[in-house]
């Protein structure tokens, strides 16, 4: 393969769990070791991703190798692209065209606090997913109704929400998560100690595939609610990122 010139490390990253997969310094490394596909590779280049940053790191691999993962890294260190890139990854074709094998309806789920966080992600996964007809939804009030057509909602792969909208829809009956194989909750701390605890357990009661894949990521993650994140997530592997010099 090609030389790589390894990352210079910025942040100090320490990592728990059994069998933790080994980190890349490149997307080029990535691309090597997982047979990612290329276009997910020209998406990232294309948008001035050159480097993978400390918790893309060590966390795409752990999620490529289907792992469940707890990922603790400060604000603005890309903990967006390290779920957005094993998610496509693992979605494989869209949907939309024939998968017999997966099933049909919705296969990955995130989730974020605020609809201002959701639409980020939804922007950042637009972005890596340029080429590919992948149906990567917003959920919104107007999304959720066109999804109460079946035919609509078993073609969509993607949906990213804050809890309250999706909790809506599961409970009106318009929506079931019963093929989703990986599910994120993103800014955890803020949905795990809060008022939005009783959404997050039903939506992680209403994701019953036994293949399913969990992560979660939070910039801080206080005792209590990693007690809860170690619970909800099987043979977890822990990685905390830290910036030198705080
Ligand atoms: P976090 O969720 O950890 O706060 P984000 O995922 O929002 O961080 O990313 C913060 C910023 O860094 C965004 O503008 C994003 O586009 C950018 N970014 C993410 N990964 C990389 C990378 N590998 N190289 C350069 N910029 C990146
Ligand atoms: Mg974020």
């Amino acid at each position: 393969g090609a030389e790589q010139t390894p990352t210079v490390p910025k942040h100090r990253v320490t990592t728990k769990g059994t069998n933790v997969p080994e980190h890349v310094d490149s997307f080029a490394a990535l691309k090597e070791r997982y047979q990612i596909p290329s276009h997910i590779i020209s998406n990232l280049s294309h948008n001035g991703y050159m480097q993978p940053t400390g918790i893309q790191s060590y966390g795409i691999p752990v999620l490529l190798e289907s792992r469940d993962l707890a990922a603790i890294s400060p604000t603005g260190t890309g903990k967006t692209l390290s779920y957005l890139i094993p998610v496509l990854c693992a979605l494989g074709s869209p949907t939309s065209s024939v998968r017999s094998d997966v099933g049909s309806g919705v296969r990955a789920v995130i989730i974020a606090p605020t609809r201002e966080l959701a639409h980020q992600i939804h922007n950042e996964c637009l972005k890596l997913s340029q080429g590919r007809k992948w149906r990567i939804v917003l959920f919104s009030k107007a999304t959720a109704s066109t999804l109460a057509d079946k035919s609509v909602r078993d073609k969509v792969d993607i949906i990213i929400s804050t809890p309250l909208r999706l909790v809506a829809s599961l409970q009106g009956g318009k929506l079931d998560l019963n093929n989703v194989r990986h599910l994120v909750l993103d800014e955890a701390d803020r949905m795990l100690d809060s008022e939005f605890f009783p959404q997050i357990e039903e939506i992680l009661a209403s994701c019953t595939h036994p293949n399913i894949q969990k992560a979660v990521f939070s910039a801080t993650l206080p005792a209590g609610a990693e007690k809860v994140v170690m619970e909800m997530l099987h043979d977890p592997i822990r990685i905390v990122v830290g910036l030198k010099d705080t």
